[in-house]
C-alpha cells in the first residue's frame, strides 16, 4: 500500500528559530523536535533524520525485518546526534525527540522516542498511538494529575527520554495494519501541547484534503498562542 504525505512545519508565534525537523520520502516519514543551546536544536533534529532516509530504498524480507531496521535506524540517529554532541562544544547537551514511520506492504511501523505523537484517524476516530516520555505523562500514569493538569503543568515540557542523550536509548515500536482511507499523523508537542485530541480531531474531519488538513492543524495551533515550533506530518492510505 502507498501512502501520500502531506508535511507542514512552522516556527510559531513565539520563538525566533524553527527546531523541529521533518522527513518526507516515500515509504519513510518522521518528525523530530531538537532541544538544546543556540542551533544545537536544529543540529540535533536534522542529524537524527540523516540516518533513517537509507531505509527508504531499502527491501526487506519480512516485517520483522522492517521492524529490526526501522529499530536499528533511530539507535544509529542515537549514535549520529551524541557523537556531534560530545565533539562539538557548542553542541553539547542536545537531543531530539524522533518519531518515525515505516510503510512495508500493509503495515505501518512506527518507532518512537521523546514527546512527539503519533496518532491514528480512522472512521472519524482519533487515537493516539505513542505515549509521551515525559515527566508530566509519568504522573498521569502514576494517578496524580490528570491529562488536562499535564497540558498545563510547569514541568510539561520536560522529557524523559531523547535521542542523542546517551548511548542507550530505549525505542518504543509499534505495528499499525493499514485500511484505506486511515490517516496517520505526525506531529510536535507545538500542535499537541496546545490542541487537545477533539480539536485535532474535528479539524481533521473537517478537512478531507490532506493539504487542507496539515495547513489547518498548523493554523489551529498558531490560533492558540503559537508557543512553539509546530511540525505536522499526515499520511493518508
Ligand atoms: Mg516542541
Amino acid at each position: 500500500m502507498d501512502v501520500t504525505a502531506h508535511g507542514r512545519t512552522d516556527v510559531g508565534r513565539q520563538r525566533e528559530r524553527n527546531e523541529d525537523a521533518l522527513l518526507v520520502r516515500t515509504r519513510v516519514f518522521a518528525v523530530a523536535d531538537g532541544m538544546g543551546g543556540h542551533r544545537a536544536g536544529e543540529v540535533a533534529s536534522a542529524t537524527a533524520l540523516g540516518p533513517l532516509e537509507a531505509l527508504d530504498a531499502a527491501t526487506f524480507a519480512d516485517e520483522d525485518a522492517a521492524r529490526t531496521a526501522l529499530v536499528e535506524a533511530v539507535l544509529a540517529a542515537n549514535r549520529a546526534v551524541a557523537t556531534r554532541a560530545q565533539d562539538e562544544p557548542d553542541l553539547e547537551g542536545m537531543g531530539t525527540t524522533l518519531t518515525a514511520v515505516l510503510v512495508q506492504g500493509g503495515t505501518a511501523h512506527v518507532a518512537h522516542v521523546g514527546d512527539s505523537r503519533a496518532y491514528l484517524h480512522r472512521d472519524g476516530r482519533l487515537l493516539q498511538l505513542t505515549d509521551d516520555h515525559t515527566l508530566v505523562q509519568a504522573l498521569v500514569d502514576q494517578g496524580r494529575i490528570t491529562s488536562d493538569q499535564a497540558r498545563v503543568h510547569n514541568s510539561r515540557s520536560v522529557i524523559t527520554r531523547a535521542v542523542g542523550v546517551g548511548a542507550e536509548l530505549e525505542v518504543d515500536v509499534l505495528a499499525v495494519p493499514l485500511e484505506p482511507g486511515d490517516r496517520l499523523l505526525l506531529c510536535s508537542d507545538g500542535l499537541s501541547g496546545v490542541v487537545d485530541d477533539a480539536g485535532i480531531a474535528s479539524v481533521l474531519a473537517a478537512h478531507p484534503d490532506g493539504d487542507a488538513a496539515a495547513a489547518a492543524l498548523v493554523d489551529v495551533a498558531n490560533a492558540a498562542g503559537g508557543p512553539d515550533n509546530v511540525t505536522v506530518l499526515l499520511l493518508e492510505a
